[in-house]
């Protein structure tokens, strides 16, 4: 199937590369884990939410928008890359994050200051609040601001991991691999709203499945299907069969919410680290990581099977848990 991805402009480094994990392989006696490096996306630490940004800021440029509005986390990994890419294409930057005050101004908060953005805390109002100011304040100001949802996770957002799928399969192909399993961080959904839709549009016979990070799997999988079906409509993808059964989701490691490190993040950004090299977040990659690592104890794969750890970023927010994850003789 030939996909018209309309506009998109050309700011990530691609294609990422998929490499071996041989060491923690060996370790966990397990499925073979390789890993999809989109935390080497380029652009300021690199991350999911670069590959969304090409799709959302082409579309902000071509109705000759000049300036960006968004919202996250005070560590939020989008609103770092926003910043960067905007700083890239000369367009001014607005950050609504949330929870000010006692926050470390580390990590990516430091990072947002760097990149040139204008930070925004929401206390008593809600992002969405903040951000209907903000952009009202620079509409008064003679500017032409562009509002990009949390996470970029709309149907411009969720196609850039359509067009990441079809980059994998090219890569499958290439190499003559197959995997029975991606498993990624899943929060705003976008990314696995993509990677579902790329599977159907490339015929990947594996499984999508997404450890949420905030969400309870129930609402979560509805919500995702509803931004699958938007996607595939704006896109243009015919969905023949219920997009639902496509939609996996795991919500065992949620544990007390979202941005609380436990001993499954600890454990798994020091193993990686450590056999690998390979530097994963505390919010996203580190829980997903570590409920990968769980499974495969409770013996949730085969030895003979293969999965791919979709790695999305986050590093430099590191920075800012650094007493709950550093190592004990540290
Ligand atoms: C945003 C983010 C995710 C989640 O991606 P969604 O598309 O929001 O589900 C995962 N990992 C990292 C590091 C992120 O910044």
């Amino acid at each position: 199937m030939q996909v018209n991805y309309q506009n998109r402009l050309n700011i990530a480094h691609l294609p990422t590369p998929i490499e071996k994990l041989e060491r923690l392989t060996r370790f966990l006696g397990g499925p073979e884990i390789w890993v999809k490096r989109d935390d080497q996306t380029g652009l300021a630490g690199g991350g999911n939410k670069t590959r969304k940004l090409e799709f959302l800021l082409a579309d902000a440029q071509s109705i000759g928008c000049d300036h960006v509005v968004t919202m996250g986390a005070a560590q939020s990994n989008h609103c770092r890359q926003t910043a960067a890419a905007c700083a890239k294409l000369g367009m001014g930057c607005s950050l609504i994050l949330r929870e000010g005050g006692s926050q470390p101004k580390n990590g990516n908060y430091l990072l947002n200051s760097i990149l040139g953005a204008y930070v925004h805390w929401s206390e008593k109002e809600t992002m969405t609040e903040v951000a209907e100011a903000v952009v009202s304040q620079l509409k008064s100001m003679g500017r032409k601001p562009y509002l990009i949802p949390y996470g970029g996770s709309n149907v411009r957002g969720a196609s850039a991991y359509v067009l990441a799928m079809e980059e994998l399969n090219k890569q499958l192909q290439a190499q003559d691999l197959f995997f029975d399993h991606i498993v990624l961080a899943s929060s705003s959904g976008g990314t696995q709203a993509g990677l579902v839709l790329g599977q159907i549009v490339t015929k990947w016979r594996g499984k999508v499945y997404g450890i949420c990070v905030d969400s309870s799997a129930e609402t979560f999988r509805t919500q995702i299907a509803a931004l699958t079906t938007a996607t595939a409509a704006h896109l243009q993808i015919p969905l023949e069969t219920s997009i639902l059964d496509y939609i996996h989701l795991n919500d065992d490691y949620i544990g007390a919410g979202y941005g609380v490190v436990t001993e499954t993040e600890r454990e798994a950004i020091q193993l990686l680290g450590q056999l690998e090299g390979i530097l994963l977040d505390p919010v996203y990659t580190g829980r997903a990581m570590g409920g990968l690592i769980d499974l495969i104890r409770w013996g949730a794969f085969t030895k003979r099977q293969r999965i791919l750890f979709w790695h999305t970023g986050g590093m430099p927010a590191l920075f800012a848990y650094a007493d709950e994850i550093k190592p004990e003789n540290c």
